[in-house]
This record gives structure tokens, C-alpha cells and sequence, in this order.
């Protein structure tokens, strides 16, 4: 089990299986609310995903596009969200407190990143979203 918890400790999960790598995006959103140059995320499936505590403390922000945000109300931490029409769990890397053994497996939206935002890494870059049977900016 690979387990996470935001910064006050309220809210607990853990997680036994991921089926991404960690995907670093570089949008004006996530940076936002990552408060950094990206948000690292995983996908967790729903069936393979367990709250342990603080449930209730879970925040969702909407906009009016539907893009959302959940975060811990008395802390403030990102935490993970359901994804829209899929039944799986988004989950920020960075909330995890135990290793995931996973690598960066790519950078999107990297054609609207931060002017100060230097990538490293062999990870693929890609303008925008992946799109299946495109080649990556680098
Ligand atoms: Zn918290
Ligand atoms: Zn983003």
C-alpha cells in the first residue's frame, strides 16, 4: 500500500495500485493551485483507492469551465478527486508520504508553462494534452 495524507493530517488514503506514471502538468491551473511551476499527478483506480480518515474535510472549488479542485478545508492541501467519467481517482503526487516507485513519465501543457520554468529529465514534453500517435515536443 502506498499511503498519503495532507499537511494537517486530517485527511488519510491509501492506494494499491497506480496506472500512470507521474504526470507533471504545466497548465496555468495546476499552477495555481500547486503554487509551483506543476502539478504532479497519478491515476489511482476507484476499485483500488481507500479513504482512511477525513472524508468530511474534502473541499471541491468549480470553475465555470468544470475544471475542479479538492483540498483540504483546514489546511488547504490538494488532495484527490474523483475524475470526471472514469472511475478513478486523480491523486497529487506530492501528498503521498510513502514512495510510489514510480518515475515522471511525461509533462504536458508544457507550451503554456511558466517563463522561469526550467524542465529536467528525459520525460517526453508535450505542447498540450498527449494525443495517441503524436510526437512529443522533445
Ligand atoms: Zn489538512
Ligand atoms: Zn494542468
Amino acid at each position: 500500500m502506498v499511503g498519503g495524507s495532507c499537511l494537517c493530517g486530517g485527511i488519510r488514503f491509501e492506494y494499491s495500485r497506480a496506472v500512470t506514471d507521474v504526470g507533471m502538468c504545466h497548465c496555468s491551473l495546476c499552477r495555481k493551485v500547486s503554487g509551483a511551476a506543476s502539478n504532479a499527478v497519478i491515476v489511482v483506480p476507484e476499485s483500488d483507492f481507500k479513504w482512511l480518515c477525513g472524508e468530511e474535510l474534502r473541499q471541491t472549488f468549480v470553475k465555470p469551465t468544470g475544471w475542479s479542485t479538492t483540498f483540504c478545508r483546514t489546511c488547504g492541501n490538494p488532495v484527490p478527486q474523483k475524475l470526471h467519467g472514469a472511475a478513478a481517482y486523480w491523486v497529487p503526487a506530492g501528498a503521498l508520504d510513502d514512495d510510489p516507485g514510480l518515475r515522471i513519465g511525461g509533462h504536458i501543457f508544457v507550451g503554456s508553462k511558466a517563463s522561469w520554468d526550467e524542465i529536467g529529465g528525459q520525460a517526453p514534453q508535450f505542447e498540450e494534452r498527449p494525443i495517441p500517435g503524436a510526437s512529443p515536443r522533445r
